[in-house]
């Protein structure tokens, strides 16, 4: 068999590059180890950037239907369980974009908007429960689990969009380093009251509850709890899950208790790797299989849709060109690189800011995201970042505002900063302007 473009993992990222190359009439086989749907929970926020993507890719209808949008997230601070709390609200609604809001959609229905679209091309080929075992050059092996067979495709491009552990990333040389945290999250999604439906990130100085709404009156949830501390968990009846969930959130009685079984509820263990490689001669790596990402931020899908789609435009360009040394592969990450940085900062500095439990970091949180707030150049700057749509970086004058040392500005932003800092056609894909594919 031979294919122009061959990718490894339907995944997020593997089906968003797949779709975006059937688009533009590039040849592309996508291989998956899964026979179909996973029951494991992934990301599930759309952020702005992602939907703008969704769109380019025909699939924004879709995606509003099924999915729930979020335009603004309230951040609760409890003194304690039994206290008021102190709440700041930041909102994507001040954005440069047609979609100035995230949005929430289960993971394998956005997977499947992605391959039923894409299956609408011919050339476009899918092969579910098949393993990508082996590359030798420009031929990769792949093992067909439902037929029990070697299959051997000759391609022109190799693409790793296997999530963490990669065979690409291994047949490439390349290796990264896990850094772990000192927490982990207990997840599960469930029955939400249907009057909860902005984004709540709910904490005390020792523990903290992330609820995100779904469509179909349902809720994504993440808990964190001290690193080992599962096991011990686990051993309790399960009204002791809900009791955690009631104490930091009394509106969840008698939603959180349809959870009846600790084997619904999955652990979840962040991570963060950033390799240095992500191309190789006419190797790619994209999505988990290069970056992966603390979830704080709900960063890691949006992650992988932006490099499926800076990566798909590049090839398309090539192929249309004619173009086709391995060489020009080098524009994704010269694109990709620095946003994925910021971006893991980002999540990085979230994630610290909930991961020591004790009370003066708890009050020196909830009063820097309240001046977060109030301060209009900082909320701008944090909503634009996570976006996706463009970057402005953070700078010491900011973080001294938000500490209180400095007042807090009221400045509108002006539409010349917006168009300065937002993410132009050119700087996502700037080989166009150049020229200077070979
Ligand atoms: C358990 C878990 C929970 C998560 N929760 C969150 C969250 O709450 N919020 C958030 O922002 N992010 C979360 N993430 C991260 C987010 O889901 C990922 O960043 C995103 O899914 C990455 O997309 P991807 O396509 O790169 O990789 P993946 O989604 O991992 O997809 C890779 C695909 O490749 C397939 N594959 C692997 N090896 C092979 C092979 N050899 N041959 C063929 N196919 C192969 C896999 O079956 C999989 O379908 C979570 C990740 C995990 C693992």
């Amino acid at each position: 068999m031979r294919t122009n473009v061959f990718i490894s993992g339907g995944g997020i990222g593997g089906l968003t590059l797949g779709l975006k190359l059937a688009k533009c009439g590039v040849d592309v086989t996508v291989a998956e180890r899964l026979p179909g749907p996973s029951p494991i929970y992934k990301g599930e926020l759309l952020q702005p950037k992602s939907l703008e993507i969704m769109d380019s890719l025909g699939a924004i209808e879709s995606v509003f239907e099924k999915g729930h949008k979020i335009s603004d997230l309230e951040l609760a601070e409890l003194k304690n369980l039994k206290a008021e709390s102190d709440h700041s609200l930041m909102s994507y609604s001040n954005l440069p974009s047609d979609y100035p809001f995230s949005l929430m959609i289960h993971h394998e229905t956005l997977k499947g908007i992605l391959l039923n679209k894409a299956k609408k091309f011919p050339s476009f080929h899918y092969h579910p429960h098949t393993v990508c075992k082996e590359i030798q050059d420009h031929k990769v092996k792949l093992e067909d689990r439902e037929r029990k067979e070697t299959v051997e495709i000759e391609c022109d491009f190799v693409i790793g969009a296997e999530g963490r552990s990669s065979v690409t990333r291994d047949h490439m040389g390349v290796s990264v380093n896990e850094k772990k945290y000192n927490h982990h999250f207990l997840t599960v999604t469930f029955p939400r009251p249907e009057t909860m439906v902005k984004g709540k990130i709910i904490s005390t100085y020792q523990s903290f509850l992330g609820l995100f709404p779904l469509p179909d009156n349902e809720v994504r949830s993440v808990y964190l709890i001290p690193a080992g501390e599962y096991k011990a968990l686990r051993k309790q009846p399960i009204s002791e899950f809900h009791k955690l969930y009631i104490n930091m959130c009394p509106e969840l009685d008698g939603y959180v208790n349809e959870i009846t079984d600790w084997k619904q509820i999955q652990l979840m263990v962040p991570l963060k790797y950033h390799s240095d490689t992500y191309v190789k001669d006419h190797l790619a790596l994209i999505g988990d299989a290069v970056h992966t990402v603390h979830p704080m931020a709900g960063e890691g899908m949006n992650m992988a849709i932006q490099d499926g789609d800076v990566l798909g435009e590049l090839l398309c360009d090539m192929y249309k060109l004619k173009k086709l040394d391995p060489a020009n592969l080098e524009w994704y990450p010269k694109v990709r690189r620095k946003r994925v940085t910021h971006q893991m900062h980002l999540s990085h500095l979230s994630a610290l800011a909930y991961s020591y439990p004790y009370r003066p970091i708890g009050w020196l949180r909830k009063n820097s995201l309240q001046r977060m707030e109030k301060d209009t150049v900082s909320h701008y700057k944090q909503m634009l970042n996570i976006s996706g749509l463009g970057l402005w970086r953070e700078t010491l004058h900011d973080r001294t505002i938000q500490g209180g040392i400095l007042p807090i500005r009221s400045r509108k932003i002006s539409g010349k900063e917006k168009e300065n800092t937002r993410f132009t056609e050119i700087q996502d894909y700037p080989w166009k302007e150049t020229e200077a594919l070979r």
